[in-house]
């Protein structure tokens, strides 16, 4: 199948590129095991300093590779230039970092003296969503390349053009060849890729099934891997909350990417004291909002990424609003052209509707009514899924204990969940 990449605000096809070959693969494999090398023997000061370099490129151009974005997946423009320089920050922190976080560690005095060493793999396969186009890359690549690895970029299929374009990034910035190469791939070249003995590792970020079909392939071929895959992030508003505060933060905490982020608040759970409060003004809010071309600085949200996301959302929708959910705001797909959805809040949701136990990633927030804590707990709980929890409450104690028992990789309280290239992210 052709790799193509077109306008979702539009749905213009821009470019198709062919699938790589199986000798341009074959040569790719063989340039990243060389590369390994000698890569992984230069200093890592001299590893640092690519990364670095590449940081600075992106700080510098990225309104340029913002537009890239915006063409390619539909992400706001501001926010795609705000992506990349997020990079640039993330390039930085690892080139500063890197070598206190690998310096060898001595665990006992000995003759001779031990020493723990932390090691590269070798070329490592990246596969990778498109909801963050750059930032998810260079967060697997900044920290890969610093610690002497090789990456292998096999990108999303809708986004070949910021693939390419972060290829060229690290080749700019002085990253010798073969320590940074894209695979123009479709996800059936992947199991062959994690098979070759070249590869050492694999890490994904995606969708349940990614991971699944990837971490399988990894445990067959007896490979390391690293599974970043998707949520559905509970957003709690307790009695004590300040309701207005928590409004402006879960529209913003929804819609973030369009509602396309795997730590996007996905299910809004509030207590009975405040919820009609939250209710009404969280789904004027949200038909408030102004949803159209990306590159306009005054929409606030856009197109989802393809038309086969628009129409699994509206599906998601659908399927719930049969199971018995009540729509309080939008809850149909917008005409063309574009993949456009309307924000949509959701209320009366059962618990075994799609909207309340799948992942939906577009902009749609069930609401959920609990009776207090204990049980704004349990819900927040009761799901597979576990990236991030955003909890409002101006209880000091109520905070500490929402810390303590809602399991998730990271609690925000009385703020939106965020990434941060200083703390450690995942579920
Ligand atoms: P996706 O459809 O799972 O695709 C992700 C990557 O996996 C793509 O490169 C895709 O290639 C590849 N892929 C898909 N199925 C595969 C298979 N069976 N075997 C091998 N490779 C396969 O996900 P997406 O739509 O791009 O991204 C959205 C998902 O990513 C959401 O679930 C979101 O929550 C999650 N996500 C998680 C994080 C995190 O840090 N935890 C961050 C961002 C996104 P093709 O495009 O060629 O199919």
């Amino acid at each position: 199948m052709p790799i193509e990449s077109l306008n979702p605000a539009t749905g213009e096809r821009l470019r198709t590129f062919a699938p790589e070959s199986t000798a341009e693969i074959e040569g790719k494999l063989g340039r990243a095991a060389a590369a390994f090398r000698a890569w992984s023997r230069r200093p890592i000061g001299e590893r640092a300093a690519v990364v670095a370099r590449a940081g600075e490129i992106l700080e510098a151009e990225r309104q340029t590779f913002g537009r890239l974005m915006t063409l390619e997946m539909g992400k706001l423009a501001g926010a795609a230039a705000d992506e990349a320089a997020k990079c640039a920050t993330a390039c930085r922190y690892c080139a500063e970092h890197g070598e206190a976080f690998l310096r060898p560690e001595s665990v006992a005095s000995a003759e001779p003296p031990d020493a723990i060493r932390f090691d590269p793999l070798g070329p490592v396969l990246a596969v990778m969503p498109w909801n963050f186009p750059f930032w998810q890359v260079v967060r697997f690549a900044a920290p890969a390349l610093v610690a002497g690895n090789v990456g292998l970029l096999k990108h999303a299929s809708n986004v070949p053009q910021c693939a390419l374009a972060l290829e060229d990034l690290f080749s700019r910035a002085g990253a010798p060849e073969g320590v940074f190469q894209t695979l123009l791939v479709g996800s059936d070249r992947v199991e062959a890729l994690i098979a070759d003995t070249r590869v050492a590792a694999v890490s994904v970020t995606g969708s349940e099934a990614a991971g699944r079909a990837i971490g399988a392939a990894a445990g067959k071929h007896l490979k390391k891997s690293v599974l970043e895959l998707g949520g559905s992030d509970p957003f709690l508003v307790l009695a004590s909350a300040d309701v207005e505060r928590a409004v402006a933060a879960a529209v913003k905490a929804r819609n973030v990417n369009s509602g396309q982020s795997c730590i996007a608040a996905k299910r809004f759970i509030v207590a009975d004291a405040v919820y009609d409060r939250f209710a009404s003004a969280f789904a004027a809010a949200m038909s408030a909002l102004r949803v159209g071309d990306p590159t306009d600085r005054q929409t606030e949200v856009g197109p989802l990424a393809t038309a086969a996301i628009r129409d699994g959302v509206a599906d998601q929708v659908a399927r719930s609003v049969a199971a018995g959910a009540r729509v309080l705001a939008g809850g149909r797909a917008l005409d063309g052209p574009g993949f456009f959805y309307p924000p949509t809040v959701l209320a009366d949701v059962p618990a075994d509707a799609p909207a309340a136990c799948e992942e939906v990633f577009g902009p749609v927030a069930p609401l959920f009514r609990v009776a207090g804590i204990d049980e704004a707990i349990a819900l927040a709980n009761a799901t597979p899924f576990g990236l991030g929890a955003a909890a409002f409450t101006r209880d000091a104690g109520e905070a500490e204990r929402l810390g303590r028992e809602l399991e998730a990789g990271s609690v925000f309280i009385n703020q939106m969940v965020a990434s941060d290239a200083r703390f450690p992210f995942g579920g």
